[in-house]
């Protein structure tokens, strides 16, 4: 069998920081270890090093067969000083983003339609590699597109998690992203959280105090959702962010960064001199918080970004950031599952970001109008919040400071059912009444009209589906999440609804 090693078209920036690169294949999983190249994706890419070249070996249809010869989207210009705003008034300039099968333009649809690598095309990934360069500057990483952060994950676990395997996590998470990784054998070591996101002190009581003969294998991997922390809304701090680096390089954990909300960030306060000076990409990379990925020295961070909540979610398209020894094994995978995302995406981004289209900068300036407009949503939200809900004194939230969330306690011992008991029926075990309450109240919520999401959902759970019995979450499910993103109207009718469901539970 012909065995040729994949290559990444892509040199990075010098690493600046650290010139040796860590030993990382203790990291992989049995999978990741014993999966060969796609040899026939191998020869192709060898086939698109050498202009020119002849390529009889591929199944590739004739581009000329393929029955698309143009793409438009029409989308708003970023001229416009708040472009979000004068779009959704439909007053701003239009702008159309065209791709072509034979006329000059970022990503021929020739080359986006054709086969390609799992990676994804050296256009999209070198505008996306630039856009991290000028956010994170990361040192010596790689970029390969996904389909989306859903996506990337489903393959990290496998790239990184063998059965028996611990991975950390944050005590509530998205769930349909922890489940994920439970057919595989992995299993969920949640770590507490406050009102500030995972705290590092209970992450390094975990590490320090894990026992291998009791426990298996000290966990190798933390899963994290740094900024608008699904389902909580909280975001890291950079001192807790840098506290948690720290302990990834002291325990050697994986940090798989899951931040599709990073862009949406509120009450930034972006220097108008400095996006007259250098443009709207600098002056938002000096606000936007810092990502691990911007800390990684050593290699240990697996970023992982989407379009999905900046452009749409059915682009199906992200990103991964990570050293290139875990990204040639991601792209292995991806060349032998999913294979690349599809064409049309990838030729729109490309146009999208390249010079014809909104450009880098461009991008970053829609981004910003994008916070703009959600940084309104939340803070009606909150306000509605206060005088409808926590007037009452039955529910309170923080006000989120990203992202899409904001999480609602109940003050569910306020309760007239509210039971807490003083004796320990079994280790662990529960010892109020909250969930029961929870789930109750739920379901009155549901029959006025509303949903939200009760925390339950994102409490950890094992293979079987059963919440682990130490940590006492079962008493902490006290939170709904509700999101801030819809109209006003949604935002107003939901609460009022909210609110009388509330007072009507806890008998007013
Ligand atoms: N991770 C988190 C924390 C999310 O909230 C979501 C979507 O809601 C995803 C991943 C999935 O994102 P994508 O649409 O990029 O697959």
């Amino acid at each position: 069998m012909v065995y040729i090693h994949p290559t990444h078209e892509r040199v990075d920036p010098v690493n600046n920081l650290k010139k040796r690169q860590l030993d990382l294949s203790r990291h992989l999983s049995v999978e990741a270890k014993a999966r060969l190249p796609n040899p026939i994706k191998a020869i192709w890419k060898v086939a698109q090093v050498k202009p020119g070249t002849i390529n009889m070996g591929n199944g590739d249809p004739h581009h000329t067969l393929y029955p698309v010869c143009e793409m438009n989207f029409i989308v708003p210009s970023v001229s416009e000083s708040d472009p979000v705003q004068a779009w959704r008034a439909g007053t701003g300039d239009q702008q159309i983003i065209a791709s072509y099968k034979d006329e000059p333009c970022a990503l021929s649809l020739r080359t986006a339609l054709a086969y390609g690598a799992g990676a994804g095309l050296k256009h999209v990934r070198d505008a996306l590699a630039e856009l991290n360069d000028r956010i994170h500057a990361p040192p010596k990483h790689m970029v390969s597109l996904s389909l989306g952060n859903a996506d990337a994950l489903t393959k990290c676990y496998r790239l990184l998690g063998d059965p028996g395997d611990s991975f950390l996590c944050e005590e509530f998470t998205f769930s349909a992203m922890t489940n994920a990784a439970l057919p595989l054998g992995i299993k969920w070591v949640p770590i507490r959280m406050d009102k500030d996101g995972l705290i590092p002190s209970d992450m390094e009581k975990i590490l320090a105090n894990w026992d291998e003969t009791l426990q298996g294998k000290r966990p190798h991997v933390l899963y994290t959702i740094p900024c608008s922390q699904n389902p909580t809304g909280s975001t890291l701090s950079a001192e807790r962010r840098r506290q948690i680096y720290d302990l990834a390089h002291e325990y050697d954990i994986i940090i798989l960064e899951d931040d599709p909300y990073f862009f949406l960030q509120y009450d930034l306060d972006i220097q108008t001199t400095t996006i007259e000076s250098y443009g709207y990409t600098r002056a938002m990379a000096d606000v936007l918080p810092r990502s691990f990925l911007s800390m990684d020295y050593d290699g240990r961070v697996m970023r992982l970004d989407s379009f999905s909540k900046i452009l749409a979610p059915g682009m199906r398209l992200g990103w991964v950031t990570c050293n290139d020894f875990f990204a040639e094994k991601l792209d292995m995978l991806t060349d032998s599952s999913s294979q690349h995302p599809h064409g049309l995406g990838q030729a729109f981004i490309s146009e999208l970001l390249g010079g014809e289209g909104w450009g880098i900068d461009g991008f970053m300036k829609w981004v910003s109008s994008l916070c703009r407009e959600y940084q309104r949503r939340r803070d009606l939200f909150m306000d509605v919040f206060r005088r409808e809900v926590e007037s009452s004194g039955l529910a309170s939230a923080e006000t989120p400071k990203s992202g899409m969330f904001v999480w609602i306690k109940i003050n569910v011992e306020r309760h007239p059912r509210y039971r807490k008991s003083e004796k320990l029926d079994k280790p662990g075990a529960p010892v109020t009444n909250t969930a029961d309450l929870m789930n109750e109240l739920f379901r009155k919520l549901l029959d006025c009209g509303l949903v939200m999401m009760p925390a339950s959902t994102f409490a950890i759970v094992d293979q079987t589906g059963r919440v682990p019995t130490d940590g006492h979450i079962t008493d902490r499910v006290n939170f709904f999440r509700a999101t801030f993103v819809g109209t006003d109207e949604v935002i107003e009718d939901g609460l009022k609804i909210f609110a009388r469901g509330l007072e009507e539970f806890f008998c007013y």
